[in-house]
C-alpha cells in the first residue's frame, strides 16, 4: 500500500547519552505539539524517534528515564487540571499490515477466541475532546490533556460544528471525539486571521489547537467535531455506538466517504484500510491513520486497557502529508498568457513516498499573507496528486539569517512592466510577452523550419515592432527587413526565401508551430491526420479532440480553449495560405496505429523527423528498473541496441528531452523525475508490443 508508513523499526540510540538526548527531543516536540500543534519534528520523525527510544528501553529496562514519553498519553505533555470521568487513552500504533496482523493475533490469544468483528474508521488528525451533557444539554468540554485531566475549553464549544448544544434526548452522557479544521475551514481561518493582522496557522492541527484554547478573539473560526466514543451509553457494540451518537445529533465520520465500517474478518478490515488510505487525498479533512477496533462490547471488556491505550483498538498509521523542510529560494516563471507565478524551491523532502523539491506559492499576495522568508523552515503539504504547497513558516525556528523574498520589479522574461492590478501578477504584454520565444519555437526545425530565424533575429524582429506573432512573418517585405541592423540584401533575400518555403509546410508542422500546450510533434501529427484540415481542427469540440489517441478530456479542453484564443492569428495565417493543406481525415483505427507507431510520446524532442525509420524514430528513450516479460532476458546494452534498431536513441538519464521512459520493476528516481517532467512512462510489456518487430 503506497500510502501507508512502511518505516522499518528505527535503530535504538547507541549510548545512554544518545538515549537521553532522544528523550529530551521527544519531550520538547510533544510539548510543542500539544500546546499549539507546531513542532519542527514531522509526525513521521516523531514516531520514529519514540520507537527508537522504546527499542533502547527494551534493551536497558534499568535505565528508563522518568520523563521518557513512552507509555504516556500525549507523550507526557500534560496540560489541564479538570479530572476526566474515566481516563482518555491514546492508541497504540502499527506501521504495516504485518504489524497489524501480529497485534490482532496477540489480542485473539488474550481473548482465547477469534475477535467477533472489527470496526474500521479513519483516524482524524485533530484534537481529542470530551463533551459532557446533563439532561441533554452541553455543560462542559475538556481537552484530553494528559489523559487523566484536561483543560476546560467550554468557551469554544459554540464554534464547533457537529457538537450540538442540545442532544436529541435528555441524557446524562459524555461524548468523546476529535475536533479539527476541515481543509475549507483551515483556509477560511487563515483568511480571517490575516485580515486581522494575525499570523496564519501553520497547518490544520495547530489551527484547531490554537482556536480551541484561545479566548476573546475578535473573530470567529469554525471547527468540526467527529464523535467516536461515549460514556453513559453502555452495552453497545462499537458500530452501534457510532450510529447512536449520530441519532443523538452529533456528527460522526459516517457523514463522510471514509465512513466507519464493520468487517467480519481481519482481511476485510485490511481492505477497508486500503480503501480509506486511497480516499485520503479526496477527503475534506486530514487523517493520519486508520483505526481498527474490536467491535463487540464483550471483546472490548474482556481485553481491557493498559495505562496508556486500550488493548482492543490500534491505529494503523499512514505517512504524514505535512513535512517540514527549508525554503531555499523562490523562482518566478512567466506563463504563456503572461501570468508571473512564484514557485518555492525546497530542500527536497519525501512526502507520502514522493520526493518534493518544488511547491506552489500561488501569487505574491499569498507569499505576503504567509509571511515567508528565504531560509525559513516551512510546512509543506502534499496529498495524492495535488500540487505540493507551502502552508506556513515556523516562525519560532528562525535564526535571524532568513532573507526577505525579492519580488520582481519587471517581467522576468521580457523585462517589460508588470501589471499588479490583480492578485496574480501579469506581464503587461500578456501573451505578447512570449512573442520572441514563440517565434523562435515556430521557426524551429520540427515546426516551420525557417533557416536564419534564430534567437538574435527573432529578438530583432520583435523589438523593432515588425513581428508580434507568427503570422506577421508571412507579410514581411524586403524593405522592412532592410531597416534592421546588420541585415544586408543577401540576408534579407535568404530570410524571405526561407519564409516562403515555410508557407507550404504540411498541416501537422503548422499546427505544431502554434505551440499549444501538450501538442508536440507527435501529437500534432496525430491531430493533423485525424482531422485533415485546419478548418476541421478549429471546428472540433472537445469530445471530437478526445477521439485522438493520447488526448484525454482535460487536454482536449485546453486545446479548444487555446485554439479559440488564437482565432485571430489563425485567420491571418489562413489569409497568407499557411496551414491550408487539406487531406483525407484518417479513420480512428488508423490514427491509433499511427500513434502506436510513434510510441505515445507527446514531448517536443530536439531530434529531427525522418532521421531513422521504425516506431521510435526521432525519440529519446530511457530504460530503468528490471525488465520483465519478453524483455526479461535482455541486458541493458541489448535494450539500448533494441531501441536503436527501432529507430530511437537510447539515453541513460531522464530530462525534458526524453520522449519515453520504460520503467520496469523497482524503478526509482528516474521514474519520479519522468513523472515530474511529464515524460510518458511505459511498462516493459507495453514497450515490447511497440517494438515487437525488432525483437530477437
Ligand atoms: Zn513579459
Amino acid at each position: 500500500m503506497k500510502d501507508a508508513a512502511t518505516t522499518a523499526t528505527p535503530a535504538a540510540p547507541a549510548s545512554p547519552e544518545a538515549y537521553a538526548d532522544a528523550v529530551a527531543t521527544a519531550v520538547r516536540a510533544a510539548a510543542a505539539y500539544y500546546a499549539d500543534g507546531s513542532t519542527p519534528l514531522g509526525d513521521d520523525e516523531y514516531d520514529a524517534l519514540v520507537r527508537a527510544i522504546e527499542a533502547y528501553e527494551r534493551e536497558h529496562p534499568d535505565q528508563v528515564l522518568p520523563e521518557s514519553p513512552t507509555g504516556k498519553v500525549a507523550g507526557g505533555a500534560a496540560v489541564g487540571d479538570v479530572p476526566h470521568s474515566t481516563p482518555m487513552l491514546s492508541l497504540d500504533n502499527v506501521f504495516s499490515a504485518e504489524e497489524l496482523e501480529s497485534w490482532a493475533a496477540g489480542l485473539e490469544r488474550r481473548l482465547g477466541r477469534p475477535v467477533a468483528a472489527w470496526c474500521v474508521e479513519p483516524k482524524l488528525d485533530g484534537l481529542a475532546v470530551a463533551a459532557r451533557y446533563r439532561a441533554g444539554r452541553l455543560t462542559q468540554v475538556l481537552t484530553r490533556g494528559d489523559g487523566l485531566a484536561g483543560e476546560d475549553i467550554t468557551h469554544a464549544a459554540d464554534a464547533v460544528l457537529g457538537l450540538p448544544a442540545r442532544l436529541a434526548e435528555p441524557l446524562d452522557v459524555e461524548l468523546r471525539g476529535e475536533v479539527l479544521l476541515t481543509h475549507e475551514q483551515f483556509e477560511q481561518a487563515n483568511a480571517v486571521r490575516t485580515t486581522h493582522g494575525a499570523t496564519p496557522f501553520a497547518h490544520p492541527r495547530s489551527g484547531a489547537a490554537g482556536t480551541l484554547r484561545a479566548k476573546d478573539r475578535p473573530y470567529r473560526v469554525e471547527l468540526t467535531f467527529f464523535g467516536y466514543d461515549a460514556h453513559g451509553l453502555p452495552g453497545l457494540d462499537h458500530a452501534e455506538l457510532l450510529a447512536r451518537l449520530a441519532e443523538l445529533g452529533a456528527n460522526t465520520a459516517a457523514s463522510t466517504e471514509a465512513a466507519p465500517r464493520r468487517c467480519a474478518t481481519l482481511a476485510e478490515a485490511e481492505q477497508r484500510i486500503e480503501k480509506i488510505a486511497a480516499l485520503r487525498a479526496a477527503l475534506p479533512f486530514g487523517i493520519d491513520g486508520v483505526v481498527v477496533k474490536a467491535d463487540a462490547v464483550a471483546d472490548q471488556e474482556q481485553a481491557g486497557s493498559g495505562s496508556r491505550a486500550p488493548r482492543w483498538a490500534v491505529a494503523r498509521k499512514l505517512q504524514a502529508q505535512h513535512k517540514v523542510t527549508r525554503l531555499l529560494g523562490v523562482e518566478w516563471n512567466v506563463g504563456r498568457t503572461g501570468i508571473i507565478a512564484p514557485r518555492a524551491v525546497l530542500d527536497p523532502v519525501v512526502i507520502d513516498g514522493v520526493t518534493v523539491a518544488y511547491a506552489t506559492l500561488h501569487n505574491p499576495a499569498d507569499i505576503e499573507r504567509r509571511g515567508l522568508m528565504i531560509g525559513d523552515q516551512v510546512f509543506v503539504y502534499r496529498a495524492g496528486d495535488v500540487i505540493p504547497r507551502v502552508e506556513a513558516p515556523l516562525v519560532d525556528e528562525r535564526t535571524g539569517s532568513e532573507q526577505p523574498i525579492a519580488f520582481p520589479e519587471v517581467c522576468p522574461r521580457c523585462g517589460d512592466a508588470i501589471d499588479r492590478a490583480e492578485q496574480r501578477w501579469r506581464c503587461v504584454r500578456g501573451r505578447g510577452c512570449q512573442a520572441v520565444a514563440s517565434v523562435i519555437y515556430a521557426a524551429g526545425r520540427d515546426q516551420l523550419d525557417i533557416e536564419g530565424l534564430g534567437g538574435t533575429r527573432a529578438v530583432q524582429l520583435v523589438e523593432s515592432g515588425l513581428v508580434a506573432d507568427l503570422a506577421d512573418l508571412f507579410t514581411l517585405t524586403k524593405d522592412q527587413l532592410r531597416t534592421l541592423e546588420r541585415m544586408g540584401e543577401t540576408s534579407a533575400d535568404n530570410l524571405l526565401g526561407a519564409i516562403e518555403t515555410a508557407r507550404t509546410r504540411p498541416l501537422n508542422r503548422v499546427f505544431c508551430a502554434l505551440g499549444i500546450r501538450g501538442t508536440g510533434r507527435t501529437m500534432s501529427r496525430r491531430i493533423a491526420a485525424h482531422f485533415g484540415s485546419m478548418v476541421a481542427i478549429r471546428a472540433a469540440h472537445a469530445e471530437a479532440l478526445a477521439g485522438v489517441d493520447g488526448i484525454g478530456p482535460e487536454k482536449a479542453a485546453v486545446i479548444v480553449t487555446e485554439l479559440a484564443e488564437l482565432a485571430a492569428l489563425l485567420d491571418r495565417l489562413a489569409e497568407q495560405g499557411v496551414g491550408t493543406e487539406v487531406t483525407e481525415p484518417v479513420a480512428a483505427a488508423a490514427v491509433v496505429a499511427a500513434a502506436a507507431a510513434t510510441g505515445g510520446a507527446s514531448a517536443v524532442g530536439p531530434v529531427g523527423e525522418g532521421t531513422a525509420a521504425g516506431p521510435l524514430a526521432g525519440q529519446s528513450v530511457v530504460v530503468t528498473g528490471s525488465m520483465t516479460g519478453a524483455l526479461a532476458e535482455l541486458s541493458r546494452n541489448e535494450m539500448n541496441e533494441l531501441i536503436e534498431r527501432a529507430g530511437g536513441k537510447a539515453s541513460s538519464s531522464v530530462s525534458k528531452r526524453t520522449s519515453l521512459l520504460v520503467a520496469g520493476e523497482k524503478a526509482g528516481s528516474k521514474r519520479v523525475k519522468a513523472e515530474e517532467l511529464g515524460v510518458p512512462v511505459t511498462t516493459p510489456e507495453e514497450f515490447a508490443v511497440l517494438v515487437a518487430d525488432f525483437l530477437g
